[in-house]
């Protein structure tokens, strides 16, 4: 395994970060409690500025923007908030009218528009509630079929447009409230003498080399029209900045790229920032995900030491005070300000991610998460900060970014006669509070972060910021809410956290303890390098360990032996107590954990699988260990069912008895130990065969199964191809068969079990699919490519889940080919064992040969949109490109095609349903995609399609045991899902036992019952 180690990480200070990512969060917010011994002087004069400042921004309310008042009455705790959010999330980017008339129906027909009328006090909030009322009421779906025709008829004439643009236009005025100016001239113009401003692009991380050059060169224009407006002499302090985010630079902005980001975006920053330095103007860099931290940090570190932008102290870094690591990182700037002797600037932030930090944490399945779970946290990590930075203040040039009046209040109480700091504001928030503070203190200063762009570019900046100031605990968002006193607005957080009877928040469960009942399986951090040093460690001794040795099938004899065995062995199994034989899965999923440094090398050495990959097999192995053995507990236990008096009626499920289960090679550890697992825990015992191409993961796997306590007997492996599966099922001891792999295959292993001369036997197939997905004009562009990327070529598209089809509203299909078309540009094909690999090879030289067939029908067929180069070093007959084809029709695709390749269709949004029945004619049934913002689209799409995995606004593999269960329908598979709760009744029997109680004499307890009822 190799990844590459960026120099930051030995720098001194380094190490405290490491420490600090995942810490406890109790303890940390102690330790940063204990740094805040304010005397009650200070207490009192806090909370005092704070109840002023509250006070007046209250009085002061209508002369707010408007915004502050419409989140205040758009709360996102009402439907009408989110469904508001949604509008405008999606209305703006939607190029055809059908679809944009869609939205607004699904949107406004759900709201209680009326209920808001006339209770806010601005006229704006009035006016756009109005407008959404009427809007929401003329677009409400009318139930009756004379009703439709009725709308029809009406939007026909002209209903429907005006609706829209109404819709648009109230969208659009709402934009222009958080955006400074479509460009930047117009920004520039706008200005308010007052403030100082620090201009900021908007956008969404680049996805593609065009568009990192886009973004590069709207910064650079940008710098250039600032730096004109500014005086000679006026030194970046005073001069406006602007602000950049590093992933709008690069496409690939990611840790695991490390190798290219150094060498292909350093010079970009550093261009910029000389042309910054050219103007004196400052230039800082925005703070993003947390696991992007170390990234921007080499970044940083880089400029700061370069010598050609020495002398110049307009470099400056925000930093998010809800990251745990915030606190320590105060002293690593203040090292790098030293070491590269300059003045950095620091904006101090609370952090704009926080929900999606805690679904990526969850997801992940890490120990901890890298930010607060508790809003007064970060309340308490802030002033630490603020106070820390005061401290540095020689060394770093402190900016305090917040709309908290409380918080604006500790800094001016902390900072004292000290001035030369500033307070930041985002553009259309903070207005009230900042123009009385400005007002009443002529020494202080304010800079307002400005969006710059079109209303396009607008919208996931605009969503931020509708989330960040809807959230119940928003300062903004309860400095207006007359219900709340304002004795509750100025607690000191420090002092709140010593009443919490637990600091970090009971409803935000580690990602470990996720699910109620049982143990999530633990994930690996490939963004703490820590870990990375210790997984790399791991990975060369397992390579060392691993015997290379070809694995030659069992023979004949060996198949009967192993066959035998089991047979004998059943019955004791079966007897065994069902918790007994659910310890031996939990054992197992320990050692799994234990032992995944050489699971993953085996899965990367054996099966070609990334890292990425090989983390999630051996979670997923886990989690199947840990589900089925809840599971059995809870299905295996005998019930006493409800009957006459005088009989005790017992039910019970238990093994069917010899297993045989056949897996294949691209989830050589997950879906065999999902199988055998599943088949243990039942009671059955088991003769499992893994696929011929990954015989060492599964000898592997079948030690840990003994090891966790499963008796030798009961479970035997038996190598080899075609021939030994054969052999196994047509075997008249095997009671049933689980298989995934092939649609012809599962076919053919279940004629040979109907040919038997014994029991008809169970018969568990997981099979192949053609699965599409289909994407609406509403969708999120820049979601759908990264979606399509992972669905369509993670593991070298070798998933049955994986996507073969896409189906695209013809509206937008260019764009989105461009988009895929660029970011495909963007994937890493190679080693598999390097982290930053995205595709690998495929399986063999067979499985190459059989795409290429394909490719030469497509290209004669179809037309190739997209074929990744490959790097001329990798053997061609393993690495097959990820490509991209369009297709004319469904047809075209008769079978499941293993690799990654994706099939486009365009679609004309009239023919929905068409697409959806061809899909249906397929026959397939696995997995299915859709993209769609409406929701009542995405609900009928879902209802009327005949797949077993339906994923809305996401990719479409990765299926979670317990969370989504795997498993198709028709040419898809036989069900019961793996990992869902119908998969154990599957591999047993059932008994009931129904005794007579009053053989031996009368009824007894009947007769024993006393006269009352009690
Ligand atoms: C000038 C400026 C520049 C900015 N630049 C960046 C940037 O580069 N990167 C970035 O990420 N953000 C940036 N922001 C956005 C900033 O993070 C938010 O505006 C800020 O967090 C809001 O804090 P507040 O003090 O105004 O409001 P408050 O209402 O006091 O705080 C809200 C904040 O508390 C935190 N929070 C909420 N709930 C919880 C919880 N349950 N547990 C823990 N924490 C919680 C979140 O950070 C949330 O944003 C910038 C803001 C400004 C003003």
């Amino acid at each position: 395994m190799h990844y590459t180690r960026l120099d930051i990480t030995e720098t001194e200070g380094y190490q405290a970060l490491l420490d600090a990512y995942r810490v406890d969060e109790a303890s940390h917010v102690k330790r940063l409690c204990s740094q805040l011994q304010w005397s009650q002087a200070t207490l009192d004069e806090v909370q005092q500025r704070a109840r002023d400042l509250v006070a007046t921004v209250r009085a002061n309310r209508r002369n707010g923007s408007g915004v502050d008042a419409l989140m205040q009455e758009y709360q996102l705790s009402s439907d009408e908030g989110v469904v508001l959010m949604c509008l405008a999330e999606a209305l703006l980017r939607i190029p055809d009218s059908d679809t944009a008339d869609r939205l607004i129906e699904d949107k406004l027909a759900s709201g209680n528009w009326g209920s808001h009328l006339g209770k806010s006090d601005s006229l704006f909030v009035n006016a756009s509630t109005w407008g959404l009322m009427l809007s929401g009421r003329i677009m409400a779906p009318l139930d009756t079929e004379q009703g439709q025709h009725v709308f029809r008829q009406f939007a026909q004439r002209c209903g429907e447009p005006m609706v829209r643009q109404a819709v648009r236009q109230a969208m659009r005025i709402m934009a222009r409230h958080f955006v400074m100016g479509r460009t930047i001239d117009e920004a520039l113009k706008r200005r308010d003498t007052d403030y100082r401003y620090s201009f900021d692009m908007l956008g969404e991380a680049a996805r593609t080399q065009p568009d990192s050059q886009r973004y590069f060169k709207a910064y650079a224009a940008s710098i250039h029209a600032i730096g004109k407006t500014v005086a000679e002499h006026t030194s970046p302090i005073k001069a406006p900045g602007i602000s950049i985010k590093l992933s709008a630079l690069h496409p690939r902005y990611e840790l695991s790229q490390a190798d290219r980001v150094m060498t292909e975006l350093i010079p970009k920053a550093r261009e910029l920032a000389l042309l910054a330095r050219r103007y004196d103007i400052g230039l800082t860099v925005d703070a993003e995900e947390a696991d992007r931290l170390d990234l921007t940090l080499a970044v940083f570190a880089a400029l700061a030491h370069d010598p050609a932008l020495s002398g110049w102290d307009g470099l400056g870094l925000a930093v998010q005070a809800y990251q745990k690591r915030c606190f320590d990182l105060l002293d690593l700037l203040a090292e790098l300000a030293l070491s590269s002797q300059r003045r950095l600037m620091v904006r101090l932030v609370k952090g704009a991610y926080w929900d999606s930090e805690i679904k990526r944490a969850q997801e992940r399945g890490l120990a901890s998460y890298p930010v607060f779970t508790r809003k007064v946290c970060t309340d308490v990590s802030y002033l630490a900060c603020a106070q820390k930075l005061l401290n540095y203040h020689e060394l770093l040039y402190p900016q305090f970014a917040t709309h908290n009046a409380y918080t604006v209040a500790a800094i001016l109480t902390l900072a004292g006669d000290y001035r030369d700091f500033e307070f930041q504001r985002l553009h259309g928030m903070g207005g009230p509070l900042y123009d009385q503070l400005l007002a009443n203190s002529r020494d202080l200063v304010c800079r307002v972060y400005a969006p710059v762009g079109s209303h396009e570019d607008l919208l996931p900046y605009l969503v931020r910021r509708l989330l960040e100031n809807g959230a119940n605990t928003s300062f903004v968002n309860r400095i207006l809410d007359d219900q709340a006193p304002i004795e509750s607005l100025i607690q000191h957080p420090h002092l709140q956290i010593a009443s919490l009877e637990k600091i970090s928040h009971p409803r935000i469960p580690l990602p470990v303890e996720l699910y109620p009942d049982r143990v999530n399986s633990a994930g690996i951090d490939l963004h703490d390098t820590e870990t990375l040093a210790a997984l790399q460690g791991d990975w060369k001794r397992e390579l060392q360990r691993i015997n290379s040795a070809q694995h030659s099938p069992s023979s004949d004899a060996d198949i009967e032996r192993a066959l035998a065995t089991a047979h004998a062995s059943f019955e004791d199994w079966d007897a065994t107590e069902v918790e007994q034989r659910a310890r031996c899965l939990e054992n197992l999923a320990r050692l799994l954990e234990v032992e995944t440094p050489r699971l993953m090398a085996l899965c990367t050495t054996e099966g070609g699988k990334t890292i990425t990959d090989g983390v999630a097999e051996v979670r997923e192995a886990v989690d199947f260990c840990r589900y089925y053995a809840l599971q059995a507990r809870r299905e295996f236990t005998v019930r006493t069912l409800p009957g006459p008096t005088g009989e005790l009626n017992q039910w019970r499920l238990r093994g069917k008895g010899v297993f045989v289960c056949i897996s294949p090679w691209n989830f050589p550890l997950a879906i065999f130990l999902g199988q055998v697992t599943a088949a243990l825990v039942a009671g059955n015992s088991v003769v499992a065969k893994p696929a011929e191409q990954t015989p060492a993961v599964a000898i592997a796997a079948a030690e840990l199964i003994h090891q966790a306590g499963i008796p030798k007997e009961v479970f035997q492996l038996v190598l080899g191809g075609e021939k030994t599966g054969r052999r196994l099922v047509r075997d008249s001891r095997v009671a049933g068969v689980a298989f995934t792999g092939s649609t012809a295959a599962a076919r053919s292993i279940n004629q040979s079990l109907a040919a038997r001369d014994a029991a008809i036997a169970t018969l568990i197939a997981e099979t192949g699919g053609l699965n599409a997905m289909i994407v609406d004009s509403s969708a999120l562009l820049e979601q759908v490519v990264t979606d399509v990327l992972q669905s369509g070529f993670q593991s070298a598209g070798q998933r049955c889940s994986a996507l073969r089809i896409l189906l695209v509203q013809e509206d937008i299909a260019d764009e989105l080919i461009r988009l895929l078309a660029g970011a495909m540009d963007e994937l890493c094909i190679g080693d598999p064992a390097r982290l930053a690999t995205d595709v690998g090879p495929v399986i063999d030289a067979e499985a190459y040969e059989r795409l290429t067939q394909h490719t030469d029908f497509l290209d004669s067929n179809a037309r190739c949109r997209k074929r990744c180069a490959l790097p001329e070093e990798l053997p061609s007959t393993l690495y097959f490109p990820p490509q991209l084809y369009e297709i004319t029709s469904i047809d075209q695709i008769q079978e499941e095609v293993f690799g990654p390749i994706v099939h486009l269709l365009r679609y004309h949004s009239a023919d929905l349903d068409k697409r959806i029945d061809e899909i249906n004619a397929t026959g397939y049934g696995l997995t299915f995609g859709i993209h769609s913002r409406i929701d009542s689209r995405a609900r009928l799409i879902a209802s009327r399609i005949r797949a077993g995995n339906v994923y809305v606004n996401r990719n479409m593999i990765g299926a979670i045991v317990g969370v989504q269960p795997f498993g198709g329908t028709g040419l898809s598979g036989t069900g019961p899902k793996a990992g869902g709760p119908h998969y154990l009744s599957r591999f047993a029997t059932e008994q009931s036992i129904s005794t007579n109680t009053t053989a031996a004499g009368g009824n007894a307890s009947l007769m024993a019952m006393s006269d009352d009822d009690s």
